[in-house]
């Protein structure tokens, strides 16, 4: 790494004082990167900046600069790229490292292009090789990993959610931080949100499960009927017990332009695969899926998978899951919210 590098960990506060899990694991990467020589800076804006930068001030680095005001406290395109242009100059940093928030994951090339830099998005690792600072990044829908350095400084880096252990929290009282004057004007103005009632918001990042649902919850069964309702119901009971994230096959979300039946809680969104999403669970189940190619490419950053499939030859036993149980996923999955109605909450699967 040069001597003359110097890295500016930026992020914006997300309730007043608050950062994000995403926010501490972009910490750890920035800390790793400054370790061995180069200036570490950090740089918050948004409500409760200050309170934050106190809950991260033992992190090690050398200044701590904050932007706040009315203007910062709404999630904005126009007034979060002057934010961090604004902190990016003050700190005169070489490398920036963001968290991918979608709040940064916009703001973050506006402000790159503004600084006369350089960004890469959707970074997976960073590390100081004896050729410089080095990322990886997976291109092509995650099928290709590449391994990138780049000699333009700055350099902007949005680290990727899950890639990194997160921060701990290194309070520290009395931190010396310098206010940064940010030119936020902007016509645009946040009236509010609308989000999904929170009992129908079944897609969380955070969560250590995924479960998945396929096709086949929709198919006919031994009986010659289909059973939509009784699958609806399975699933939504295994997803408030255990707070598991739900993802889909891309038939089984197809189906529902098509007129045919469809469980009403999924959308596009749950989609997981190659034209859909590639979250980064702990663990995975697919349940119903026959573990297609163009499906499994999205759970290329799942570390445990299991499925469970009546077909002993369906995709997943083709090297695709670690452990694939053959069986009828209406009974498996009817038994395991008898037990997990037994169980101990404290040794439910979170
Ligand atoms: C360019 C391209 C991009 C694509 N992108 C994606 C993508 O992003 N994501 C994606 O998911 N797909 C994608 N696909 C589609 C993909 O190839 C598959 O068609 C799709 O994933 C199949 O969905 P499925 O496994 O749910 O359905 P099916 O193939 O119909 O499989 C249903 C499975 O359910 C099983 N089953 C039925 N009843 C039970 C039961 N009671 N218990 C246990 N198992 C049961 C059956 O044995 C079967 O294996 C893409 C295809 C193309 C060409």
């Amino acid at each position: 790494m040069e001597a003359t590098e110097s890295v500016l960990w930026v992020a914006h506060t997300e309730a007043p004082g608050a950062l994000a899990k995403g926010a501490m694991e972009a910490l750890a990467a920035a800390i790793r990167l400054a370790d061995g020589g180069a200036r570490l800076v950090v740089g918050v804006f948004g409500a409760g900046a200050a309170a934050a930068i106190e809950r991260i001030g033992g992190c090690g680095a050398q200044r701590f600069l904050m932007a706040d005001g009315p203007a910062l406290e709404q999630p904005r395109y126009a007034t979060d790229a002057a934010a961090v242009a604004a902190l990016a100059s003050a700190s005169g940093a070489s490398l920036v490292v963001a968290p991918e928030t979608s709040r940064l994951s916009r703001a973050l090339p506006g402000a790159a292009q503004r600084c006369g830099g350089r960004v890469d998005t959707r970074v997976t690792a960073m590390a100081r090789t004896p050729a410089g600072v080095e990322i990886e990044r997976w291109f092509y829908r995650q099928r290709l990993v590449a391994r990138l350095t780049r000699t333009h400084r700055p350099w902007f880096l949005l680290s990727a959610g899950g890639a990194e252990a997160p921060w701990p929290e290194s309070p520290r009282q009395g931190v010396p931080v310098e206010r940064v004057e940010v030119q936020a004007a902007s016509r645009t103005e946040v009236v509010g949100t609308e989000a999904p009632a929170a009992s129908s918001q079944a897609i969380r990042p955070d969560a250590d499960l995924l479960l998945v649902a396929g096709a086949g919850w929709t198919k006919q069964q031994a009986d010659g009927r289909t059973h939509v309702a009784e699958a609806e119901a399975l699933i939504l009971d295994f997803l408030a017990k255990t707070q598991a994230s739900l993802g889909s096959s891309k038939s089984l979300v197809d189906q529902g332009s098509e007129g045919q039946p469809v469980l009403s809680f999924l959308s596009h969104l749950n989609q997981i695969g190659q034209t859909g999403s590639t979250p980064r669970h702990p663990r995975g189940l697919a349940t119903c899926c026959h573990g297609e190619e163009p499906h499994v490419v999205g759970w290329r950053f799942i570390n445990e998978r299991r499925a469970i499939n009546l077909d002993p030859n369906c995709g997943w036993a083709q090297g695709k899951a670690d452990v694939l149980y053959v069986a009828d996923a209406f009974a498996v999955l009817r038994r395991v919210n008898e037990l997990l109605d037994q169980a101990e909450p404290a040794r439910a699967v979170r």
